[in-house]
Parts: structure tokens; sequence; C-alpha cells
């Protein structure tokens, strides 16, 4: 599954929002001989169609998709020269499929800063830099090569025009994934940098709902989206019960918790989404990438659905809702049977046929 991973200056928080985000496990709580990984948090994304279906369907369990975050611990300036935890730390971030940076921009002179003084602005440019020296010797290495193939291999022409884009960008102090660039012709690089990014504001209490604040913080990473929450306060929300949480998070003008907020970002920034089965045993979201086909959705739940995939029955959550049940909607002619080559929608509830 697709992961995103954690990292961070020391003392901005990380650990704690981690832990919060473990302590919410669903894999802990759904999954009891599953092998839980210390430093990767299996985080559900909070989904209320799933609570609708079922009591529609009167399932026993409600299952939501979830989104993988890996704590990747040790970033330290000089990571790109491979020092101190350096090189396994960007070897972990190599293995993410997203990159969520935690910024501190809580005042407390309890809390050391690392470099003595709280500025959201220097830390993103402090990691940033890091990513981008360890991207430009990576482009270092493969150009010499891709220029040498590229006079025999037309592709290869078109793959260093878009490396050699990204080097001028990189030089220039930008990511590749803020400078929009396309990340398609230099996949093989592996890039660190052509990642999606979000990030994760840790802001004191009033700086939760100070709008002028938010905004400014917000533009210093677009086009990537930023999250604002107080990591203490989100390691004792889940130590309540829903009504007490409730309570808590109305008290600060917030909606809901900065970790849900924080797995429907993540979710969304790995390009994916859900569809939605249920039946007595349980209710549940799958996960697949934005674009996937019936039979690819299908083979989400098991290999042997895609292969020996027929057709599926296909209501959309809205219409299900407002006939009540699956008989109900297929007499209203709300129930469509969809073939291979349809492309899967946001809120479908889903039924395959299949040969076995
Ligand atoms: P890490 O080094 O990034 O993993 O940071 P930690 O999670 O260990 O936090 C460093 C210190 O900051 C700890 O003493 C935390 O209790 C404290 N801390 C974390 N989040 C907050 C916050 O939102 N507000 C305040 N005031 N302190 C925090």
């Amino acid at each position: 599954s697709l992961t995103i991973g954690i990292v961070g200056l020391p003392n901005v928080g990380k650990s704690t929002l981690f832990n919060a985000l473990t302590k919410n496990d669903v894999l802990a709580a759904n999954y009891p001989f599953a092998t839980i990984e210390p430093n990767v948090g299996v985080v559900g994304v909070p989904d209320p169609r799933l609570d609708k279906l079922a009591e529609v369907f009167g399932s026993q369990r409600k299952l939501p998709a979830t989104v993988d975050f890996v704590d990747i611990a040790g970033i330290v300036r000089g990571a790109s020269e491979g020092q101190g935890l350096g090189n396994k730390f960007l070897a972990n971030i190599r293995e993410s499929d997203a990159i969520c940076q935690v910024i501190r921009a809580f005042n407390d002179p309890d809390v050391v800063h690392v470099d003595g003084k709280v500025s959201p602005k220097d830390d993103i440019e402090t990691i940033h830099t890091e990513l981008i020296l360890a991207d430009l010797q990576t482009i270092e290495k493969a150009l010499p090569r891709l220029q040498k193939e590229a006079r025999l291999k037309k592709e290869t022409a078109a793959t260093v025009v878009a490396v050699e884009q990204a080097q001028k960008v990189l030089e220039a102090g930008d990511t590749v994934f803020h400078a929009g660039l396309d990340p398609e012709p230099l996949r093989e690089l592996h890039l660190l940098t052509a990642k999606p990014f979000l990030y994760v504001f840790n802001v004191d209490e009033d700086e939760l709902v100070d709008e002028e604040f938010k905004d400014s913080q917000r533009a210093l990473v677009a086009p990537a989206e930023a999250i604002f929450l107080n990591a203490k306060i989100e390691s004792e929300l889940i130590e309540l019960d829903d009504a007490e949480a409730l309570e808590l998070l109305q008290s600060m003008g917030q909606e809901e918790p900065g970790l849900a907020t924080l797995a429907h970002v993540g979710f969304r920034t790995l390009g994916l989404q859900t569809y939605l089965t249920a039946g007595p045993k349980e209710a549940r979201a799958w996960t697949i990438r934005k674009g996937a086909t019936a039979p690819e959705a299908a083979g989400v739940i098991h290999t042997d659905f895609q292969k020996g995939f027929i057709k599926a029955e296909i209501v959309s959550y809205d219409d299900l809702v407002e006939c009540g049940s699956i008989p109900e909607a297929r007499a209203k002619g709300k129930a469509r049977m969809e073939g291979k080559d349809y492309v899967m929608q946001d809120g479908d509830v889903v039924e395959f046929r299949f040969n076995v």
C-alpha cells in the first residue's frame, strides 16, 4: 500500500503526532494478530457514509479506508552529504509515496528549537534544501549516462530534457513538486522532491482559529496542502470519548480532530479514492487510484475477482440513501450494470459479479 513519510526537524512535535496517529491505528483495532511495525501508523480515513451503510445493511462492523504514515527519524542538516543518519533518512524517504513535513509554529520557551527561533519559513527551507541537494546529486550522477543514451534512443532524449529542466528548478532552490513539473518522465530517477508534499503546522491553540496567520503559512507551501493542528491536544483528544472530544473540539472552534483532517488530506495527496461495499458482515471503504476501472477495483478485494470479472452492479451512495435499500434502488432504476471499461466514481456502492 502507499505510504506517507513523516519528516521534520527535531523537537517540532513529530513523535507526539505520530504517537497520536498510532493510538488511532486501525490495524491494531481491527486485526488483533496483525504485525504492527513500530514506525508505521495505519490510520482510518473517517467516512460517515459507512455509518449510514451499516445502518441500511445491518452490518456488524465498519472498515474505513486507511492511510499508512511512516515515522522517518533523523533529518539533520547535511543529510544529503550522508551525515549521521542521513543516508538511512534519504533511503526511507525514497520508499515513501508522499512526504509530510511537520513544522513547528507553537511557541513554548520550555521546548528548545534546534535553530534557536521558531520560524516555519526557515524550517521548511532547511528541509527542502537537504532534499533538493540529494536530488541534484542523483541528477548529476544520472545525466551523463542519459545524455549518452539519448544519442541512440529518441525516448531518452525526452527524459534528458525533463531532467535538465528539473535540474534548473532545483538549482534555483525549488522542489520538482512545487514547480509543478510533470513527474512522469522523471520517474526512473526516483527524485525525492518529485513526490507530492503535504505540511502539518503544529500550532498554538489560538493560531488554530487565526485565519490570517493560516493563510500566510499556506502561502509558504502552496500548491501543497497545509493542515493546522496542535499535536499535544491531538494526543489528548484520542483519550476522550466521542462526546467529550466533540466538546473540546467545539471549544477550540474546530469541526473535526486534526488527525482526521490529516488522514483525509493524506489520502487525497496520494491520489486515492474509495468505493464502498456493504453486507450484513461489514460496511467497507476500499482504496483505489483515481481513474481505476471496475475490474481493477475488484482486484483490490481479491485477484480472482479481477481475473473472473463479469460486471459490477453499482448504486451511487446518494441514490442508495434516498432509496433506502438495494432492491428499492433496483426498482427505481438506480442500479447500473457496468462492464470492464467503467471508471469508478467516488461513492460507488458496488457488488461485483465474477466467474470463479
Ligand atoms: P520531535 O522531536 O519532533 O519528535 O518532537 P516531540 O514530539 O518529541 O516534541 C518535542 C517537545 O515538544 C515535547 O516536549 C512535546 O511535549 C512538545 N510539544 C509537542 N507538540 C507540542 C505542541 O503542540 N505545543 C507545545 N507547547 N509543546 C509541544
